[in-house]
């Protein structure tokens, strides 16, 4: 007889795209004539570097032939990928080796999976509000209780992100042993400085807690003060995992390409320099096969001085409609955070407006669709995400709309 994962019925509903689906459909066929533009989702809209897709190219033509064609690669990836992925951290002078890289088919899958190689007694802390990723992942594998009327899951330390502490978060008061920091942060839009990040690597090491850094949006970092990696803070190595994709910088959503950090470094409470990098190995020899060779070449492109050209320019017109959007918003006097080193601007709703109440309104007004903050857990009441990911003329058009037809 089987029985199910009991800890999956302590998910609540994936509520947050469905429901602005479900609001969006409405809002279209009571207006059959509304020209809808969607600045709510970050996916990316402009086409792959011609690095990538001519290496991509190149590699497909090379499966065709018998004399070129192979077959499994490494679980862990393509030797000269991993290299080039440490050299790209050497260059934001951080020290990864090419034994420490693990090549994936993307962030959110590493980000799911890299809580399976800690005990489920690990007390797990989020950045509230954060990627639902690393909570839901949590709940699956049977960390938390259910959630209570603060939208809290039991169990799980929700650290509170909101204008007052700069949108990240104070240590926590208890003892935790895996950390979750996402910066640049979606979806607040803001970067955590090298002294922030500091205090939660001797955090980590006085603790031996574990973090688990998400840098996705690192290559959209301007400010050369800010850190791209957490390898840049002394002790990292010994105390962080690293998960980065080439989804949002090369626009690889739909090709699937990431990567994560295991240093050889290491630790945890019962586990010294090594074991953590031999489980994660054997974890990724056991349940992966390696992310497709097509777009490992792809990825060894991106990462060539031609294709960081090119993936430079995409960078730069994402963060072009990201300051066509902070603007046109403090036009109208709102708010604003984020969107300077990160391809979300963060606004805070006007006074007594709630997220979800922001929705319909900006719909209804300007038949514009963001994100409401509160969708990404209790700390992001209040606020609202708007994505620099759009062709420049619908970021135009919407800013526009803004402009002049919402009322504040
Ligand atoms: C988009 C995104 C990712 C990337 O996920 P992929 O699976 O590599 O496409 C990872 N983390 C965050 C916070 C993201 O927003």
């Amino acid at each position: 007889m089987a029985t199910i994962n009991p800890a999956y019925a302590r998910l609540t509903a994936g509520y947050l795209f469905p429901e602005i689906a479900r609001r969006t459909r409405e809002f279209q066929s009571a207006h059959p004539d509304a020209s809808i533009l969607r600045l709510g989702i970050g996916d990316t809209t402009e086409p792959l570097p011609s690095a990538a897709t001519d290496a991509m190219t190149t590699a497909v033509a090379g499966l065709a032939d018998r004399e070129t064609y192979s077959g499994y690669g490494d679980s862990e990836g393509q030797t000269t990928l991993r290299q080039a992925i440490a050299d790209l951290y050497t260059s934001w002078g951080a020290e990864v080796k090419l034994e420490d890289v693990f090549v994936s088919d993307g962030a959110k899958s590493d980000s799911a999976n890299l809580q399976s190689i800690f005990a489920t007694d690990n007390v797990v802390a989020v950045q509230d509000p954060a990627y639902p990723v690393y909570v839901d992942s949590n709940v699956m594998a049977g960390r938390t209780g259910t959630k209570n009327e603060q939208d809290q899951y039991e169990g799980l330390v929700y650290m509170p992100c909101n204008a007052e502490n700069g949108f990240f978060p104070a240590l926590p008061e208890q003892k935790v042993d895996l950390i979750y920091i996402c910066s640049p942060n979606n979806p607040t839009g803001t970067v955590a400085t090298k002294e922030q990040l500091k205090a939660f690597v001797d955090y980590a090491l006085a603790h031996k807690a574990v973090i688990l850094f998400d840098s996705a949006y690192a290559a959209f970092i301007q400010d050369p003060d800010l850190p791209k990696s957490i390898y840049e803070i002394p002790g990292a190595r010994s105390c962080a995992i690293e998960v980065n994709s080439f989804s949002k910088i090369a626009g690889f959503t739909g090709v699937r390409l990431g990567w994560s950090i295991v240093p050889k470094e290491l630790e945890a409470e019962d586990a010294g320099p090594g074991v953590l990098h031999g489980m994660w190995t054997r974890r990724q020899n056991t349940f992966f096969n390696g992310a497709s060779n097509v777009v490992q070449a792809g990825g060894l492109a991106v990462l060539s001085e031609a294709g960081q050209a090119q993936t430079g320019e995409l960078v730069s017109y994402y963060m072009e409609n990201a300051r066509i959007i902070r603007e046109c918003l403090q036009e109208k006097g709102l708010t604003v955070f984020g969107g300077e080193n990160a391809p979300y601007v963060w606004m805070k709703t006007p006074e007594g407006v709630g997220s979800w109440e922001f929705f319909d309104k900006l719909l209804g007004e300007c038949h514009v669709v963001g994100t409401p903050g509160a969708g990404f857990g209790p700390s992001g009441e209040g606020y609202f995400r708007l994505s620099a990911f759009g062709h420049r003329e619908n970021i135009l058009q919407a800013t526009e709309r803004i402009r002049e037809q919402l009322s504040l």
